[in-house]
C-alpha cells in the first residue's frame, strides 16, 4: 500500500460547488478519506445558479441520485433548453435546444440538408426539427429516450432548481456518507514555511483543522486559493463585460416552463427560471454601460410575477484562476473563475473539476506535471465555454452603443476560426474536450443570423422531392410526438411534486 496516499481532504464552503464536491468524493472515495467541509452560516452562500445542462445527469449517476427524490427535495423543474429572445435582433427570437436536431443521413449531418432545403425553399425554420424544441414550444415533457419506429433520440433534458435546497439536499446525502461538517468562520489560513503549501485554517473560534488536500469553494473570495495563495485571475472581461446581475424571485404565472429564458436588454439580458414554487429572475448587465437603478427598473418591469423579496445585486469579474488547483489546493466554483449564466454553465464547470480531481487524484508529493495536466484540461474548458457566450454577443444586429460595441469585439482566435469555417463551408468541428455539441453551436449560429454560404455537396444526392420529402417527415413526426406527451404541470405533478411550499 502506497503510504504517501491523502487520507484528510478539507473542503472550504458549503455553496453548490463545496457540497457537489463532498456528495462526489463521499460517494466515490469515502472509503479512503476523511472529509471536512467548512461553512459559515453567517457569510451564507451566493444563492443563485438554478439552471443546468443535462451532463449533470451523469453526476446524479455518479452521486447515486434518485431523480424525482432530487426535484421534490429542490422544488424542480425539467429543461429542455434555453429560449434566446432579441439577441440578434429586438424582435426575434430561436432556442437552444439540448440533444440532436433531425437525422444525420450518409456520412453528413442533418443540418447540411436543411441549409440545401432553406435555399430551396423546401425547409422549415431549424427548430421545427428538434423534438427538444417542439416538447418545449408545447410545454410538456416526458422521459422519453428514443422516438419509437424512428432512428430519432428522445428528450436530451437537464433541470431547474432552487440553488439554496439543493446544497441543503447534497449536504443531507453528503452527512450520511461519514462527510462531518464543521460550522465557523475561517480566519487564518496557515501556510507550511517552506512549501507555502497550507496546512491548516482557524476559525474565528480559535478551532484548527489541518489537511493534507485542500478544496476551495470559498466562492468569489477564493480564501485559499487566491487570499492566502495569491494564485492571480485572468482576466476576460474585454470580451465579456458584464459585470453586475439584479437577481428577484416571483411568483409563477401560469403552468411553469419547461425551459430557461433569456431576454437581450440594451446592455445585457435577462434569465427567467421556472421552479415548482416560484420563478428565479435575474438582469446580468454590465455597469460600464448602465446604472444599478436602470437595471433594476428593466428587471422589474419584465417579470411576470409579483416580486417575492427585495432585489438584490451580485457584483462579478468574467475570467478565470490562473491555476485552478495551485499547490495543495484545488479551487471548485465561483473561487475557480466565473462565466456569466447565459448557458447555464458553472455548476457543470463545477461537476467537471471535481470529474478531473478524480482522475488526477494526487497522493502527498503533488506531482508537478499531475497538477499542470489537470489545470491544462479545466483552462482548455474554460476558455472553450468562454467563446461559446462570447459567440450570442458578437453575433447580433442590434443597434445599442453597447451591443455596437459587443459586434466590433475582437475574437479569441479559436472562435473567430470556427465562425469563419462556419460561414465559408457550413462546417462545424467539435474540440477534443468542448462541453457545447455542433448542433449547439449550430442553433446560435442560425439563431444570431450568421448563415453559410453554401452547404456539404453530399447534401446534393438527394433530389429535390426526396429532400422536402425528408425534411417533411421529421417535421411531422417531431411535432406529433410532441403533442402526444404529458404537459409538463402534469408531469412533474404526478412525478416529482414538492412536499412542502417553501418560501421563496
Ligand atoms: C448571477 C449569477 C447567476 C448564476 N446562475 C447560474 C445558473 O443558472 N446555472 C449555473 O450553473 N450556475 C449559475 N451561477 C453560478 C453558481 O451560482 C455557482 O457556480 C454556484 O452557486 C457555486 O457557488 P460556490 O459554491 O462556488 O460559492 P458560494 O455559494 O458563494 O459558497 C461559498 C461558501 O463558502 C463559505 N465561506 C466563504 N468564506 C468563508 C469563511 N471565511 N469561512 C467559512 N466559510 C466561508 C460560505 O459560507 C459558503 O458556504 C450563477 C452565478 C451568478 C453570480
Amino acid at each position: 500500500m502506497n503510504d504517501s496516499r491523502i487520507r484528510d481532504v478539507v473542503i472550504v464552503g458549503g455553496g453548490t460547488a463545496g457540497w457537489m464536491a463532498a456528495a462526489a468524493l463521499s460517494a466515490t472515495m469515502g472509503e479512503q478519506l476523511r472529509i471536512r467541509l467548512i461553512e459559515s452560516d453567517e457569510i451564507g452562500i451566493v444563492g443563485v445558479g438554478e439552471a443546468t445542462i443535462p451532463a449533470i445527469r451523469l453526476f446524479n449517476g455518479l452521486v447515486g441520485i434518485d431523480e424525482d427524490q432530487f426535484l421534490r427535495a429542490t422544488q424542480g423543474t425539467f429543461k429542455l433548453g434555453i429560449e434566446f429572445q432579441n439577441w440578434g435582433r429586438i424582435g426575434e427570437s430561436y432556442m437552444h435546444g439540448f440533444g440532436q436536431i433531425g437525422q444525420s443521413l450518409d456520412l453528413i449531418e442533418f443540418w447540411q440538408y436543411w441549409l440545401r432545403g432553406r435555399r430551396e425553399g423546401v425547409a422549415s425554420e431549424l427548430g421545427r426539427y428538434s423534438f427538444n424544441q417542439a416538447a418545449a414550444r408545447e410545454g410538456r415533457f416526458a422521459r422519453v429516450s428514443r422516438i419509437p419506429n424512428t432512428q430519432l433520440d428522445g428528450l436530451s433534458y437537464a433541470f431547474h432548481f432552487d440553488a439554496s435546497l439543493y446544497a441543503r439536499f447534497l449536504r443531507s446525502i453528503s452527512e450520511q456518507r461519514g462527510v462531518q461538517r464543521v460550522e465557523g468562520q475561517i480566519v487564518d489560513v496557515n501556510l507550511h514555511p517552506e512549501t507555502g503549501f497550507v496546512r491548516s485554517v482557524t476559525l474565528a473560534s480559535g478551532e484548527e483543522h489541518q489537511g493534507e488536500l485542500f478544496i476551495d469553494c470559498s466562492g468569489f473570495r477564493g480564501l485559499l486559493i487566491e487570499q492566502a495563495l495569491q494564485t492571480g485571475y485572468e482576466d476576460w472581461s474585454h470580451w465579456l463585460p458584464c459585470d453586475r446581475a439584479i437577481a428577484v424571485p416571483t411568483a409563477n404565472v401560469g403552468q411553469p416552463r419547461p425551459y430557461t429564458q433569456s431576454i437581450a436588454h440594451p446592455a445585457g439580458w435577462q434569465w427567467r427560471i421556472p421552479l415548482q414554487h416560484r420563478t428565479g429572475n435575474g438582469h446580468v448587465f454590465s455597469s460600464a454601460w448602465m446604472g444599478d437603478d436602470e437595471a433594476t427598473r428593466i428587471l422589474l418591469d419584465t417579470v411576470e410575477g409579483e416580486p417575492l423579496a427585495d432585489p438584490r445585486t451580485i457584483s462579478f469579474q468574467t475570467g478565470m484562476r490562473k491555476q485552478a488547483w495551485n499547490r495543495n489546493v484545488v479551487s471548485l466554483g465561483l473561487s475557480s473563475g466565473f462565466i456569466e449564466p447565459l448557458e447555464s454553465t458553472s455548476i457543470h464547470l463545477v461537476q467537471n473539476g471535481i470529474a478531473r480531481l478524480i482522475s488526477h487524484f494526487p497522493d502527498r508529493g503533488f506531482a508537478q506535471a499531475n497538477v499542470d495536466a489537470y489545470n491544462r484540461r479545466i483552462a482548455y474548458e474554460f476558455e472553450r465555454i468562454r467563446d461559446f457566450i462570447v459567440l450570442h454577443y458578437s453575433a447580433n444586429q442590434r443597434d445599442e452603443p453597447f451591443w455596437k460595441v459587443m459586434r466590433d469585439v475582437e475574437l479569441p482566435p479559436v472562435l473567430r476560426d470556427k465562425i469563419d469555417l462556419f460561414k465559408a463551408t457550413g462546417r462545424i468541428f467539435r474540440e477534443q474536450d468542448e462541453l457545447f455539441t455542433e448542433v449547439g453551436w449550430l442553433q446560435v449560429l442560425i439563431g444570431q443570423n450568421v448563415l453559410p454560404d453554401t452547404y456539404h455537396p453530399l447534401a446534393d444526392v438527394l433530389s429535390r422531392e426526396e429532400l422536402a420529402g425528408f425534411l417533411r417527415d421529421i417535421e411531422t413526426i417531431v411535432s406529433a410526438t410532441a403533442l402526444r406527451l404529458p404537459t409538463h404541470a402534469d408531469f412533474v405533478a404526478q412525478q416529482c411534486a414538492a412536499e412542502v411550499a417553501h418560501a421563496a
